[in-house]
């Protein structure tokens, strides 16, 4: 007698988990990296806390990683309170192109400088841009241009540059950056006629004071729309966050499909009630980051200050309509202790 054995091979298929952002159906396997609800580049947490898991593919985190993350950690008002914060990895984007900073007043007023690091004595180090220098009849004073911005001979002519009587300070490292940029002033017209017309300042000693241009342009908005869609994820689960509803900011953050103004508003009141009060004395009760996230009649929205220094409101949707989940969450991330911990809200008639 032989026993028949029938064989039945079940072959399970991986249950599919969709990622948030790009709402494709993956295995745990394309789950291996962490996403951080807030960037490891603005500090990092002592515990597991503010990850999200098996959430965000590897695709989207990597993504993020380098098209994103890496300008709004560098390049950026974040960027520079974070240099202030002294957070590492220090090393500087070698190619800012949404901070200008200048000197403000004295002798190198108008000077391009790149913030470096936190000195010891509590203050950023600059340094001084590849740039050329051309003297305005008009102001009486030096203009500076990094390579790529300096105007050509004639149109610095036109607008009433001096490059005939008066010095072209040049601002390079002796060697591969001189040679280069007096070549590209000589594709642009420029030419020295001789050594005496360049010029070199010394070394930035002491303080000077810098003024910064700083442009949030879309990159930047897409980074800080993340921030808040990753703490909306973490809050409310993945289910809810793959509504078609958030399709819109889904495709802003992914895509930079959009308008960022749709779903970003910049320089709220802070968000913590006390530091509402004593904003106008200068002083603030952290700044740690803070985030929170609630209804506002059926407008889904989320508050982020980095640093506690700007905030920024998000909107995820503004008509939701569907089965409606209670939200109101709010955390604060401690960038001394690395503790994070949630927030509590009081009613307004609670409070002084
Ligand atoms: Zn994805």
């Amino acid at each position: 007698m032989y026993q028949k054995w029938s064989i039945i091979i079940v072959i399970l298929k991986g249950l599919g988990m969709q990622c948030i952002y790009c709402k494709k159906d993956k295995s745990l396997s394309s789950y291996q990296r962490r996403e951080h609800v807030i960037p490891q580049g603005f500090g990092k947490v002592a515990t597991d806390n503010l990850i999200l898991r098996n959430i965000v593919c590897d695709d989207c985190n990597k993504y993020f990683g380098e098209k994103i993350e890496l300008f709004l950690c560098k390049d950026s008002f974040e960027g520079l309170e974070r240099l202030r914060h002294d957070i590492k990895p220090k090393a500087p984007l070698k190619k800012r192109r949404r901070i200008k900073s200048k000197v403000y007043s004295g002798q190198l007023k108008g000077l391009i400088v790149r913030e470096k690091r936190l000195a010891e004595s509590g203050r950023i180090d600059v340094e001084k841009s590849l740039q050329a220098g051309f003297y305005n009849t008009q102001s009486g004073e030096y203009d500076y241009f990094e390579p790529n911005d300096i105007p050509s001979a004639e149109e610095l002519s036109h607008k009433g540059y001096n490059l005939k009587t008066k010095e072209i300070a040049i601002i390079a490292e002796d060697g591969e950056e001189y040679d280069f940029i007096i070549q590209h002033m000589h594709s642009l017209g420029i030419t020295l006629k001789s050594k005496e017309r360049t010029a070199k300042h010394d070394k930035i000693t002491g303080n000077i004071e810098v003024e910064a241009d700083i442009t949030i342009d879309k990159i930047i908005m897409r980074g800080l729309c993340k921030i808040a869609f990753n703490y909306f994820a973490f809050i409310a689960g993945r289910s809810f966050a793959l509504n078609q509803i958030f399709d819109p900011i889904r495709h802003f953050i992914l895509f930079g499909e959009g308008n960022g103004d749709d779903f970003l508003g910049i320089n709220l009141p802070p968000i913590l009630y006390d530091d509402q009060k004593l904003e106008k004395f200068g002083a603030k009760v952290t700044e740690g980051h803070l985030i929170t996230i609630g209804w506002n009649g059926n407008k889904l929205v989320s508050k982020l200050s980095l640093f506690n220094s700007l905030t920024y409101g998000v909107e995820f949707c503004n008509n939701f309509s569907g089965v409606w989940l209670p939200i109101n969450s709010g955390h604060h991330f401690d960038l001394k202790t690395k503790e994070v911990t949630e927030l509590l809200f009081l009613s307004k008639h609670m409070l002084p």
